[in-house]
């Protein structure tokens, strides 16, 4: 029997989502005349790990994930492809083998990590794709892809299996959303960002939905990868962007002193001129630029520190205020958080989560909240759905707060209620 290839091929630097197969995955598809099945691996909390413990020992986790993997397909005949901490593994034999290769690969990777005397746990998200009859490889893999992004894009499902051409695949939602545009499909909604002392609704941030005819709402994630695959992430992010500062622009007078922020994209940054048309967007909807804030993630302004920062800049000048999003992800870096022009940290949600069961997590929290104060930042933890939570983040001097316990993200009509009755809450009696 083969086993599973443990000097994986680094597939790094490519585009989010494309998995190139190895000599060694094509070898075992010619060999499995009984079928394959691929798996994609990833696990959910292991930004975190970079942010917490620093890279090295992402790294090390990254392979100890690797390690674990091997051992648990040891018994199947496997090939796998890494690209950052995603896997992709193929698995040959009938449907019922690649079923138990997905069930071990799910288990092995349940228990805690030791990486240098720290314990990590880590949670996965797993797409699965069974390879259709004269299916050609790329093709499987693309939709083991979806699968995983699909997993990624919703709450609860920890795994996905990609459907075999009956159900809606991602390019099918792709091929859609041109015209979802066109026929107002799609969507915002408002989640109120919340200050930690008062409980006063202060802003909202504006996150797309597609309202989709026949498969209800769908997140944000499936919409922006389906947007990836349609080439149409500059398009909807106008459109999205757009539409949200439109509508706060409308809000009845008991909202219109909301901050409303907005996501921009990396594509949105490197596209010049991003500054004038941001602001020509914002000047279009009739919103004033002092209400707006632009959320960026590190990852947007990696390729080029410099020219992001120029652009960010030219933002704040004009007004508009700059949120660096999912701090304490990827690659965190608090050298970045003082080189650039910045007015908010928003702390991730895998970060707001952890600091309350981990005395550990809760150390690196407080650390981000000193630096972000000692540099004049307001710091929004994200994905607060506790009490416990909240309190622990007011304990410790974070501005503010977005997440469920307040509210999920809102249509404009459950927006308006809301800050009403908290308006009314306010009023002196
Ligand atoms: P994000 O910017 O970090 O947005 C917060 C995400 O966390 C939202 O998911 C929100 O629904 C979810 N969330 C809020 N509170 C809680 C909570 O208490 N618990 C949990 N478990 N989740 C919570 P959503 O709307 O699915 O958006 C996912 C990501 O997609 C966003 O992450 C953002 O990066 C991106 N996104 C959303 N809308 C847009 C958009 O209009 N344009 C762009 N470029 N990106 C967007
Ligand atoms: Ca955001
Ligand atoms: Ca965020």
């Amino acid at each position: 029997m083969e086993r599973h290839s443990r000097t994986m091929q680094r597939a790094a630097g490519r585009r989010r989502g494309e998995r190139t197969p190895s000599e060694e995955q094509q070898d075992l598809v010619a060999a499995s005349a009984d079928g394959v099945t691929a798996i994609t691996v990833a696990p959910t909390s292991f930004e975190i790990v970079n942010a917490a413990y620093g890279r090295t020992t992402g790294d090390q986790l990254v392979d100890a994930i690797d390690q674990r993997l091997s051992g648990a397909l040891a018994e199947y005949r496997s090939a796998a492809v890494r690209s950052g901490a995603t896997f992709t593994i193929l698995v040959g034999g009938e449907a019922q083998i690649g079923d138990a290769a997905v069930d071990a690969t799910e288990r092995a990777l349940e228990h805690p990590f030791q990486i240098d005397g720290e314990t990590i746990q880590l949670g996965a998200r797993i797409g699965v794709a069974r390879m259709s009859e004269e299916e050609p490889l790329d093709q499987l893999l693309r939709r083991a892809a979806e699968a995983l992004a699909y997993a990624r894009a919703s709450e609860g499902a920890t795994r996905r299996i990609a459907a075999d051409g009956r159900g809606v695949s991602l390019a099918a939602l792709a091929a859609d959303l041109h015209r979802a545009m066109e026929r107002q499909e799609i969507d915002v909604r408002f989640q109120p960002q919340v200050h930690l002392i008062d409980g006063q609704i202060t802003g909202v941030e504006a996150l797309a939905r597609w309202q989709h005819p026949r498969l209800g709402v769908l997140g944000a994630d499936t919409l922006l990868a389906a947007a990836d695959r349609a080439g149409l992430g500059v398009a909807l992010s106008d459109h999205v962007q757009a539409l949200a500062l439109r509508r706060a622009a409308d809000w009845p007078d008991a909202l219109s002193g909301l901050r409303v922020a907005v996501n921009v994209t990396a594509t949105d940054l490197s596209r010049t001129p991003f500054v004038s048309r941001f602001l020509a967007r914002v000047h279009e909807a009739g919103i004033a630029p002092g209400r707006v804030t632009a959320e960026v993630t590190e990852g947007a302004m990696i390729d080029n520190l410099h020219a992001a920062g120029t652009a960010l800049a030219a933002l704040r000048a004009a007004g508009c205020r700059v949120a660096l999003d999912d701090f304490g992800t990827g690659y965190s870096s608090l050298s970045y958080v003082a080189r650039l022009p910045l007015d908010y940290l928003k702390i991730d949600r895998s970060l707001t989560q952890a600091a309350v069961s981990d005395a550990r997590d809760r150390v690196v929290m407080q650390g981000v909240l000193a630096i972000a104060k000692g540099l004049g930042l307001e710091t929004i933890a994200e994905g607060v759905e506790t009490e416990a939570q909240r309190l622990l983040l007011a304990a410790r001097g974070c501005t503010l707060y977005q997440g469920f316990l307040c509210a999920e993200p809102l249509d404009d009509a459950a927006l308006i209620e809301l800050v009403s009755k908290d308006r009314e809450r306010e009023l002196p009696r």
